[in-house]
This record gives structure tokens, C-alpha cells and sequence, in this order.
């Protein structure tokens, strides 16, 4: 997608600079360029590999192949210490590593935000046409309400899939298809294979309906220009407006100074709020909320171990999701339980690694014979749960490092147990003999750490995700989200880039005019 003649990057007249490259910016780039916007996206992350080491466990999960060079402290659970982490970069951001579970949030997770399911439904329409998902209307036992059916029908279920999805109609339950954005019926070359290494992974024939497959392969060329390798590194105000921005490439060796006449952020829920702090806009938030409230879902794995091979032939069957309990705690505590679906177990020899000492050959042997449940909770927004800079520490760049601090409220952990007793049921009703629980400690979820809000004393941004104090920027990452809720969130925040988009595009036409 990038521009055959090299660009004056500096010296281009662009209406719209993105900062990041995820679900939210890619699609804000997507829906600006087809606009007839010029639109320069920056990521700090190179382009997938798609090379053989992609489906390679060792590559990606254990060295960490994508693992960038930006430093995030992480301090959770009420730990004293923080622990240096170096998430992945990559253009697509974590559409490229996410599972293609794409459900949208039920009109009940709408209370709380200054906008309806209503608002949001064509939106969501539009979005599962732009990540071409393979679902089936009207299955979901407790699904919003839809204008339309899914744009492809899904793939018949998987012989791990079946089990689960018949263990849990035993029980009374009603699972469904999940919907998956995966190419198995959509239009372009190639088709999915349904290989064991999907979620977690890049896919290595770009197979997966990720971010560079779709919105960036959409997008209108003639109009977008994407600046991979470099970070964006401060924004500048002056009388009430960004004037500018600066980024640094790869390698450190060239800062740019780059104007336009809009400015989106769009560097994830963790990365949005640090830029912020850096560009010193906390002291134009009235709320202060910037970098706070910060959610991820309360998330746990249960594992069971079935007397045979569970998946023989090593397929991806994460295809079954249960939703009936998701409004079962809603009269008591405002928010949804969550959702159960079906996942992939990691390849063997991670398994192995992963495990205690003098267990990691046992683990391994057992793997092939394990079936896994994951089950996402709602967490609760608070505000003590945050994104800060750390005083005394830069990283090689010169910069100011993030610290994540985030502990979950009792409530929290008891919305997730009850999805994980449930779990427990399915499988054993499946088969399984003996299981074990996995607390989640990463933050492929978070939201929340920009919220959006009817008034600037209540959240960072205003309904259409405009910071409050700057009429030319705006947010599209997760931090826009003011809960949770309880389902996976991209194809939220890909439904909210598209309207938020459609807001720019229609002020920058009247500002033209
Ligand atoms: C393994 C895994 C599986 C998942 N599975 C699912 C799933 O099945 N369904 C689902 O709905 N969700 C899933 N998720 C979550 C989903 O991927 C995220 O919610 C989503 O990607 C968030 O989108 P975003 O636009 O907010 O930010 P991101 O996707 O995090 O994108 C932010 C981008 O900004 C870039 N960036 C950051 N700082 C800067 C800077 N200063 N300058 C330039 N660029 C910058 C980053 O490199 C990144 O590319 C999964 C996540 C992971 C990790
Ligand atoms: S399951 Fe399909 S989309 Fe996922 S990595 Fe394998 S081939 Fe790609």
C-alpha cells in the first residue's frame, strides 16, 4: 500500500495523521481515504513476516518474534514490583495476532455510554462487511438486534467443536456458531486452511481477515500512505488546536515533523493515554480520566484432559461460543457475566515450556489429549486501574516509560468464576477427566483509558470521540470504551472507527466548503 514514488513526508500536504495502525486506526485510514481524505498512518511496527516462522510456536510465542522494542512496565494483582514487558508491533496492530472472534456488544452494554446499540448498529453492519465475517443471524440466544444477516455463512463445525457444542446442549445450553473473521468463503484468494496456529499468530498466507487484508487492502491507495518502522513520539498545541506531531523511524536516526489538519490517536488503550501524557494533554482534561479506568476483561482458560486425542488432526476449531448466563448478573451489578468459547490449545512444545520444572515433559505429552474453554468477564471501570509515566525513567529513545498498574475488584473474579464452573461442566459433561483453571495476567483486551462521556467533566472525549479541550483530535483505539462489556472487543472498535470517521469526513467537507 505504500506509495511506489517515495513521499516528502514532511513536505505533503496531508488532512489526516493516524498513530497506529490497529483495528481503530486502520479502519479510520480505510474509511478517510475513501473519503477522498489524504491520510498518512504511522505504526511503529514493521510489516508481517509471512514467512514459515509465523506458524512457528517457538518463534512467536516463546522468542517473541514481533516482540517491539518499546518498553511497558506492568504492575498487577497489588505486586510492589513492575515487570518489563515489550508488547508486539506489527502493522495491523493485534488484528494480526487476534482469534477472529467478532461479536458485537448487546444493547444492555449500552447504558452506560453517550450512545445507543441504535447508533452503533449500521456501523456494525458495516464493519462485518469490512471484515467479511462468517457467522449465522439469529442463533445467539441473547444477540442484538441485526438489519441484516452475516456477509458469509460459517464453516460446518469441527469434530472438537461438536463435542463441546453437544456437551453444552445436554446441559441445557444454547451454543452458537461464533462469528469468525477468517477467509473460509470470502471473496479473495487465499482461503483458510484451518491450520492449529491462528489465534496468537500471524497468519503466514494471510488467510486471516486481519487489518492489513482488509481495511488496508480497501483503503484507496491513491490516498493513504502508510509510514511503517516509525513511532510517533509527542503531539504539540498551540491556541486550542495539535499544530503538529512528532515521530522517530526505527532505527532512531530521523525525527519528522509532521502536520495535518485532523489527528487521530489510535495506539491501543495502553499506548493512546502514554502519547497523551507525553504530549503534556492531561492538563487540558478536565475529568481526569486520561489514562485511567483502564478494563480488560477477567479472563480464564480451563483445560480438561480427555481419555484420547482430542484434536488428531491439530485444526483450528474455535467456532462455539455460550452466551446464555451473559445477563444474569446485570440486575444485581449493572454489568454482563460474559461469554464462553471454544480455543485452540497452544502447540505441544509451548505447553512444555511453559510448565514447572520437572513437569514440561508430561505437559507436552498430555497436550494433544487436552480441550481448552476460554471465558471472558466483564471487568468493572477504576479509576485507580491505569496507564501513568514513570517519573524517573526514559527508555533508548529518550522518552518517558509507561507503567501499567491494574488489580480486579472482588466482583471482577466472581463474574469470571461463575463463567469458569460453567465451563467445568461442559467439559466434563464432554468427557473430561480432570481440569485446571488459567488466570489470564495479559492485557490483550484493554479498553477504557480515554473514555468517551456526554460531558467533559465525566470522560476524556466527547460522544464522537473528540477530545473534549481540541476540536481536531480524536481517539479510535479501545480507550474510547467506558466498560467493557462481555464480549471480545474489535469489532467494536471497528464499528466505532467507521462512525467516528464518517464524523471527520463530514467536518472536514464543511471546513472545506
Ligand atoms: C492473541 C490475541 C487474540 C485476540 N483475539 C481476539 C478475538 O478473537 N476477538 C476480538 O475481538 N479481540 C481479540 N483480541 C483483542 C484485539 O486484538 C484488540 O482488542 C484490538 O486489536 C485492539 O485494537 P486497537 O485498535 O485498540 O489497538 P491495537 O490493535 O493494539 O493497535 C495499536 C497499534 O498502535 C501501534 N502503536 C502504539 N504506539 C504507537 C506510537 N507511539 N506510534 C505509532 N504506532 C504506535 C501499535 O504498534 C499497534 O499496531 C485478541 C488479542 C490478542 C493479543
Ligand atoms: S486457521 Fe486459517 S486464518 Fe488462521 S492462521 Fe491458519 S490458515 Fe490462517
Amino acid at each position: 500500500m505504500t506509495a511506489a514514488a517515495p513521499v516528502d513526508f514532511q513536505n505533503t500536504a496531508f488532512d489526516v495523521l493516524i498513530a497506529g495502525s490497529g483495528f481503530g486506526g486502520a479502519t479510520a485510514a480505510y474509511a478517510l481515504s475513501r473519503a477522498g481524505l489524504r491520510v498518512l498512518l504511522i505504526e511503529r511496527g514493521g510489516w508481517p513476516n509471512r514467512d514459515e516462522t509465523d506458524w512457528n510456536g517457538r518463534s512467536i510465542l516463546l522468542e517473541k518474534r514481533y516482540r517491539g522494542e518499546t518498553p511497558l512496565l506492568v504492575r498487577q494483582g497489588g505486586a510492589s514490583e513492575a515487570v518489563e514487558t515489550f508488547p508486539n508491533e506489527v502493522v495491523g496492530g493485534n488484528s494480526v495476532f487476534f482469534g477472529g472472534a467478532t461479536l458485537r456488544l448487546r444493547t444492555t452494554d449500552f447504558s452506560r455510554w453517550p450512545i445507543s446499540y441504535a447508533d452503533l448498529e449500521p456501523h456494525y453492519a458495516e464493519a462485518e462487511a469490512l471484515l467479511e465475517v462468517h457467522g449465522r443471524a439469529g442463533e445467539d440466544p441473547c444477540g442484538p438486534p441485526r438489519t441484516g444477516d452475516y456477509p458469509f455463512p460459517p464453516l460446518a463445525l469441527t469434530a472438537p467443536a461438536r463435542r463441546i457444542y453437544d456437551a453444552a446442549t445436554a446441559l441445557g445450553l444454547h451454543p452458537f456458531q461464533l462469528p469468525i473473521a477468517v477467509n473460509h468463503r470470502g471473496p479473495r484468494e487465499p482461503r483458510c486452511l484451518n491450520c492449529f496456529t491462528c489465534e496468537g499468530f500471524p497468519c503466514r498466507i494471510g488467510a486471516k481477515n486481519d487489518m492489513t487484508q482488509t481495511a488496508l487492502k480497501k483503503a484507496d491507495p491513491s490516498r493513504l500512505t502508510i509510514l511503517a518502522r516509525t513511532q510517533v513520539t509527542r503531539l504539540f498545541e498551540r491556541d486550542g488546536r495539535i499544530v503538529g506531531l512528532e515521530a522517530i523511524d526505527g532505527q532512531g536516526a530521523r525525527r519528522l515533523k509532521l502536520s495535518a489538519r485532523t489527528y487521530i490517536l489510535s495506539a491501543g488503550a495502553l499506548g493512546t493515554p502514554a502519547l497523551m501524557l507525553r504530549s503534556d494533554l492531561d492538563r487540558l482534561d478536565q475529568s481526569g480520566a486520561l489514562g485511567r479506568n483502564l478494563m480488560r476483561h477477567c479472563i480464564a482458560k480451563v483445560g480438561y484432559l480427555f481419555p484420547f486425542r482430542t484434536n488428531p488432526q491439530a485444526i483450528n476449531h474455535k467456532q462455539i461460543c455460550i452466551t446464555d448466563r451473559y445477563e444474569s448478573v446485570r440486575a444485581a451489578d449493572g454489568t454482563a457475566l460474559g461469554v464462553i468459547q471454544d480455543i485452540c490449545m497452544p502447540p505441544r512444545e509451548v505447553v512444555g515450556a511453559l510448565a514447572p520444572r520437572g513437569f514440561r515433559w508430561a505437559a507436552s505429552l498430555s497436550a494433544a489429549s487436552i480441550q481448552t474453554l476460554l471465558c471472558v468477564a466483564e471487568d468493572e471501570p477504576r479509576a485507580e486501574n491505569r496507564v501513568r509515566l514513570v517519573p524517573d525513567r526514559v527508555d533508548a529513545g529518550g522518552l518517558p516509560v509507561a507503567e501499567v498498574i491494574h488489580d480486579y475488584t472482588d466482583a471482577d473474579r466472581r463474574r469470571r468464576d461463575t463463567l469458569v464452573a460453567l465451563a467445568r461442566r461442559v467439559l466434563r459433561r464432554a468427557g473430561g477427566l480432570v481440569g485446571k483453571v488459567r488466570f489470564m495476567d495479559h492485557f490483550s483486551h484493554a479498553v477504557g483509558t480515554a473514555r468517551f462521556s456526554r460531558s467533559r467533566m465525566e470522560g476524556v472525549l466527547d460522544p464522537d470521540c473528540r477530545f473534549w479541550a481540541l476540536p481536531n483530535l480524536y481517539v479510535v483505539d479501545g480507550s474510547f470504551m467506558p466498560t467493557s462489556g462481555g464480549v471480545n472487543p474489535s469489532l467494536t472498535i471497528t464499528a466505532n472507527a467507521l462512525r467516528v470517521a464518517g464524523r471527520i469526513a463530514a467536518v472536514l467537507a464543511r471546513e472545506a466548503a
